[in-house]
């Protein structure tokens, strides 16, 4: 009976296993195949001064029009592509596609809008990194000083000292760097003081919980004064309530991010959306 029981369990625990690697299999050919059929799209999302409601920079966000299933995001593919190393073409035809957008609004509409890519740690182990960015950058005619690279705490725990050293190469190169989703997972405050990073932005988890936790705006409000004393620009991530864009303005937190000012947009929505103010101007 136990014995039988237990061959059960075995049997469902192995047609578990099985299913989740054929639908692995199947993302994984269907990214493969989707990079060449050209079905990845950047959407941009804004990201403005919290005294003007101004956009001054974009963030990129990966977007997969898949043929079935219609638009799919990131969190139901970037962690597979990043097991299977598909996240070094994926990532490459990123870069390659916000420096082209770049370059194309400085051409058409004489505006020089900063990007923001987000970079996985996987990245950062490889070697010809920066010389394939230096590569895209100048293919594309883009000015480093409109690039940012958004980096999350995993990729200095992975591989500090490699990645380090490219950090400080892309800061060289005139390139901004992002700590994303600070506050949640390993962080540790010896990241922003020995990393070459100039933003950090909160983690949404954090803005989510401000309207309601006493505690949470307590750490909002210090890290928002600590980063400035470090010289680091803030910003607020997913902010989506009035109510939290006015606790952050009371905190004097220079930027923010969300869902209450933009959602992530294609680029040609972008193009009718800058230049106007997100937000009015609380008196
Ligand atoms: P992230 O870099 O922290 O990006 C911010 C995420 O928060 C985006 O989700 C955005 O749509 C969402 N968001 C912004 N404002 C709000 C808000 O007010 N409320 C809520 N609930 N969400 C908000 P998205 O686009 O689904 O991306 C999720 C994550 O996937 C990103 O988090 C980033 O870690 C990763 N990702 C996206 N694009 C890329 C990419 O091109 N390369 C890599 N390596 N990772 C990417
Ligand atoms: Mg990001
Ligand atoms: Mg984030
Ligand atoms: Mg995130």
């Amino acid at each position: 009976r136990a014995k039988e029981m237990g061959r059960s369990r075995f049997k469902v625990f192995n047609q578990k296993m099985h299913d989740q690697a054929m639908r692995q299999l199947m993302l994984e050919t269907d990214i493969r195949h989707s990079l060449s059929a050209g079905n990845f799209e950047l959407y941009y999302q804004p990201i403005l001064a919290l005294s003007t409601g101004k956009p001054v920079a974009l963030e990129a966000l990966i977007r997969w029009n898949h043929p079935d299933m219609g638009l799919v995001l990131p969190s139901e593919f970037i962690s597979i592509a990043e097991e299977t190393g598909l996240i070094l073409p994926l990532g490459e035809w990123v870069m390659r596609e916000a420096c082209s957008q770049v370059a194309a609004w400085r051409k058409e509409f004489n505006l020089s809008i900063p990007v923001s890519i987000n970079l996985s740690a996987r990245q950062f182990l490889k070697p010809s990194l920066v010389h394939d960015v230096r590569n895209i950058l100048e293919e594309t005619g883009t000015p480093p000083s409109l690039v940012t690279f958004e980096i999350t705490e995993s990729v200095l725990m992975k591989n500090t000292s490699a990645a380090t050293e490219m950090l400080n190469l892309f800061k060289k190169m005139g390139i901004t760097i992002s700590m994303d989703d600070f506050g949640t997972g390993y962080s540790s405050f010896t990241y922003l003081t020995s990393f070459p990073i100039d933003i950090l932005k909160i983690d949404q988890r954090f803005i989510a919980r401000l309207e309601h936790e006493k505690h949470c705006r307590s750490i909002v409000k210090t890290l928002i004064g600590l980063a400035q004393n470090l010289g680091l620009l803030v910003v607020a991530e997913g902010v989506a309530t009035p109510e939290q864009a006015q606790i952050l303005a009371s905190f004097d937190c220079p930027y923010a991010q969300g869902f209450l000012y933009s959602r992530p947009l294609p680029a040609q929505q972008i193009e009718t959306l800058i230049g106007q103010p997100l937000l009015a101007r609380a008196e």
